[in-house]
Parts: structure tokens; sequence; C-alpha cells
């Protein structure tokens, strides 16, 4: 069986029953991921509407805006990351890049109504440019008469909640990824791959997913391959087992049983590498590393964080500000939000009586 271009006949390997029919980005496109593997649609567009959407809506663009805002010019790839805080008004800001950093866009009109004179409202807009598109609709004076107008200091916080943990959708997503590279791989083994196959085509974000491990241990061969905070997928063939590594920023690391047992001869593993700094995506194939399969023991669970800021210090990060997660400050003063005013206007005005 093959994985190889387009041919009618070949099954995809995720599910390995429905014959391919699209592309499937091993690297998530989100993310800056290009290379991809053949795959049904099916598979295709259950992995990106369940797990991958949520895990780059909770993990990878609010900590890709983060390590903006510390000075690392990570690429962008239209990232954004969702509800990043809301202001006292109830408005809800989302963070987008900008030249050097990150800065917030206002998303609603959060509109209050006088308890006094119900026809008299207070539309609260952002001074930016969502909220001058919101505007329009407060222009037709048959609808909106204007009576005052304000503008108010946005009270931005002083440190942005990053919340993200080894939760489900983030383990199914480096199943994925994992998957996909030992698919190209291992070819011959493909149909092997049971249990992560069952996980992966049945994704259920309330439950750990079992054949996925969030692996705190160094392994400093595989750490050695790569740029500090690159993403990496690597999968090679053991002495009675096929499985992966998932390095994401090069700091938040999973293991991933592939396959319990192997049938075939040993072959090479494949590595692949994402730098989210210069965008450069690589696959290539080694000798096997020999890493160990997952055992559970005493681990630094701090050692991610470390890594992080480890690695985000040595890709141009400004040293007196670093990443904090999950409410844990590792070494130094905590991110901080965009230092200049952020504005905000308020418009009150009525609604006129329908003439008769
Ligand atoms: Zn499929």
């Amino acid at each position: 069986m093959e994985f190889g271009p387009s041919n009618s006949g070949i099954l995809c390997p995720y599910c390995n029953e429905r014959e391919v029919g699209s592309d499937d980005h091993i690297f998530l496109e989100a993310i800056g991921g290009r290379r991809t593997i053949r795959a049904c649609k099916p598979c295709n567009d259950l992995f990106g509407h369940s797990f991958e959407g949520s895990a780059v809506a909770t993990f990878f663009h609010p900590l890709m805006i983060q390590l903006r805002g510390v000075g690392v010019s990570v690429i962008d790839t239209g990232i954004k990351w969702k509800r990043a805080f809301v202001d006292d008004y109830g408005m809800v800001y989302n963070a987008v890049p900008e030249k050097d950093g990150y800065k917030f866009e206002s998303t609603n009109v959060v509109v209050n109504r006088d308890k006094a004179n119900p026809r008299t409202f207070l539309p609260v807009l952002g001074d930016d440019r969502v909220g001058r598109r919101q505007m329009k609709q407060f222009l037709d004076p048959s609808k909106f008469r204007l009576v005052s107008t304000e503008k108010r200091l946005v009270n931005v916080p002083q440190e942005l909640k990053l919340d993200w943990g080894f939760s489900p959708d983030l383990r199914l997503t480096a199943l994925k990824m994992a998957f996909a590279v030992g698919a190209i791989a291992f070819p011959d083994e493909v149909a092997n791959f049971v249990e992560a196959r069952k996980e992966l085509t049945r994704p259920d974000l309330n439950v750990m997913p079992t054949s996925v491990a969030a692996d705190l241990r160094d392994h400093a061969g595989l750490d050695s391959l790569r740029d500090a905070l690159c993403h990496v997928i690597y999968a090679e063939q053991g002495d009675d087992c096929i499985h992966g590594f998932v390095q994401l920023f090069g700091a938040v690391q999973f293991w991933v049983r592939l396959a319990a047992q192997v049938s075939g001869r040993r072959t090479d593993a494949l590595i692949a590498k994402l730098d989210p700094v210069t965008g450069a995506e690589s696959f290539g194939s080694l000798p096997p590393l020999n890493l160990p399969p997952f055992r559970e023991g005493m681990v630094d669970g701090l050692a991610p964080m470390r890594k992080l800021n480890a690695g985000a210090a040595h890709r141009g990060a400004r040293t007196a500000e670093m990443l904090k997660v999950n409410e844990i400050r590792v070494d130094g003063v905590p991110l901080k939000a965009p230092p200049r005013p952020y504005w905000m206007s308020s418009w009150t005005g009525y609604v006129p009586k329908k003439r008769t």
C-alpha cells in the first residue's frame, strides 16, 4: 500500500477505510505547516473541526502572540488570540500581530439601555479598525440619534492569562502529527496503528487519549537536532513498537504509541521540523535514535516552562520579560500587555419614534 500522490484506490492512512481525496497538513497550516499527506476528506474535516481547531485557539495562537509580546518575531500565520481579554464594559478583545509584537482589536458592540429612559442607549465601540466599521450602523439618523460622544481609556489588564495544559485537544493534535509522520516513514506498518487510529478517528475532547503521554523527560539526542522553539515530529521503529515524539515550541513534549508491535524489518526514522521564527519546514530520514518508550516516573513538572523560556531567550526575547503559564512564573517578571494606551468610544443616543 502506498500513501503517495493522488490515485484512486489508495486508502486514507488515518481511517484505513476510505479512499484518499484531500490533502491534510502534517504541521497545522495555522502554525505555518506546508507539507501535506493524502487523506480522506471526512478524516481531514473531522480533525480540523474538532481537536485541531481547538488546539490552535487555546494553545498555538495565544502562545505565538505571547512570544511576539516578549520580542520573539514568530511568523504571522494569521495568528489571532481570540478573547484575549474582556474589559469592564463587557467588550471582548482579540490579540493580533502587528509589526513588533501584537495589538488588541475589539470584536463587539456593547449596547447598554438607560433604565430611566428606555429609548436612550449607550453603544460602546472600540476606537480601532473593527470598532469604526461597526460604528456605521449608528450613523443612520432614522435609526439612531446621537446625543453625546465620549472617549475612555480601556483598562487593559497588566497580564494576559495564558491558560493551557496537556489537554485532550492538544494530545490528539500531537497524535495526528505523529501518525502522519509515522505513516510516511512506515507505510507497511500503518495498518498496525490500531489503538492510535481508534482514538484519532473517534476523537473525544473530554477523555485523555491513552496512546499519547505528556513526556516531561529530556531527550537530548532529539533536542540537538533542532533549533530552540522549533516544532518537531519524530517517528522511529524500536525493538518492539513504533512510536513518535512531538515537541511543540521545543518545550511541550508528547510521546505517542503508534504500533504496539512491528512486523517488518527495522528501517530509518523520520524527523519533521518547523521553525516558528523563520517558517522553515523540513523533513528528513535518519538512523533511529532509539529513544526510550514512555514510562511513568518522577518528572520535573516545570520543565516545559523552563524550556519555553530558555528557548524564547535564545530566539531573541527581551530577557527581562518572561513567559508566564498557568499562573506559574518561571524566572523573571511576567509578560506585560502592550504599554500604549487603548481607547474606546462610547456614543449615547436614542432611537427616534417612527412616524405613522
Ligand atoms: Zn480517513
